[in-house]
């Protein structure tokens, strides 16, 4: 289909990649700096950076992060005065996941950037299959993915604030971004729509690194293609638990309506963002607190992952 089109930016150079809400051809040198100017304005737009930040990105091995990592280590030539460096969780899978934390590791070291090693097994005493044996136990077993995800962001914010950081970087793209918005409305869940957003957790707290999603704007099939294009080390790192059957759901839902009507992801954000500030107010007088226990953004006493900590006997985090 590209064969012999040339770029619809430069005119002169051959087309790799058709960019179809844009109804454009781009050529790699033009869509390496479409796609690299397109985060920079994501971080400008929402004010994600300051110079004097201390950025740790929470690095998976996966091609979102790795794609995160090396775009804001260019950056940072920019802004001598900012701190970058890497967290890396592991949460004992092992396989082809193990392969993904080695790459992320080795390429850390290419990149010269600092990064902390963290594992389940060692933070919480059991790895992700210790864990699943035991919730196997349980009355109402959740699958693996949510322990997963729980326990990995209580862990990244907890080392970020041990580490210094102001700020936590995390791989987040266009499409999981879409994905969580649909599931919210799906859900009704209006606390969760009005957290959204590029900054997660504008409460000011010593206890609390907010987040920050530089690619929220960059689409999932672009992300792959710059990481093919600049030769990142992203392996294999899929996950043999079975991942979130809803999310799947959703991701065939915003494919099929985005093949159908270019740029609906966008709309979708858009949307989204243009909510937030509304639920936000409306949420003012139930703002969300602060575990006691952990600094986690919780709506009760006790944060999930703490009460996940306890029913599954784990040591609880400390502070
Ligand atoms: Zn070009
Ligand atoms: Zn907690």
């Amino acid at each position: 289909m590209m064969e012999g089109t040339l770029c619809s930016r430069c005119k002169r150079r051959k087309a790799i990649i058709e960019i179809r809400y844009l109804n454009e051809r781009l050529c790699r040198e033009c869509f390496v700096s479409f796609f690299e100017k397109r985060v920079r304005r994501t971080i400008r737009r929402y004010e994600l950076l300051d110079p004097k930040d201390v950025v740790a990105v929470a690095l998976s091995g996966g091609k979102d992060s790795m794609v995160l990592l090396h775009i804001l280590k260019k950056l940072s030539k920019k802004a001598p005065r900012s701190k970058l460096f890497a967290i890396i969780i592991d949460e004992g899978i092992g396989g082809p996941r193990r392969k993904g934390i080695e790459g992320a590791m080795s390429f850390c070291d290419d990149l010269g950037i600092e990064y902390h090693l963290y594992t389940f097994k060692e933070e919480l005493g059991l790895d992700i299959n210790g864990i699943m044996e035991r919730a196997s136990k349980l009355k109402n077993p959740m699958p693996a993915c949510s322990y997963c995800g729980v326990f990995r962001r209580q862990l990244l914010n907890q080392k970020a604030r041990e580490l210094g950081a102001t700020k936590l970087a995390t791989g987040h793209n266009l499409d999981d971004e879409c994905q969580t918005a649909l599931m919210n409305f799906i859900r009704g869940d209006v606390s969760r729509i009005a957290r959204a957003g590029a900054v997660v957790g504008v409460i000011k707290d010593p206890l609390f690194v907010p987040k920050i999603k530089p690619l929220r704007e960059s689409p999932e099939e672009e992300i792959q293609v710059y990481a093919e294009l600049s030769s990142l080390p992203v392996l294999g790192s899929a996950c043999p638990y079975a991942g979130d059957a809803f999310r799947k759901q959703m991701r065939e839902i915003l494919s099929r309506l985005e093949r159908r009507y270019p740029g609906t992801r966008y709309q979708l954000l858009g949307s989204v963002d243009n909510l937030i500030p509304l639920l936000s107010m409306r949420e003012e007088g139930e703002k969300p607190r602060l575990c006691e226990v952990c600094g986690e953004i919780t709506s009760g006493e006790e944060c999930k992952s703490c009460a996940m900590r306890r029913e599954l006997g784990l040591r609880p985090a400390d502070l």
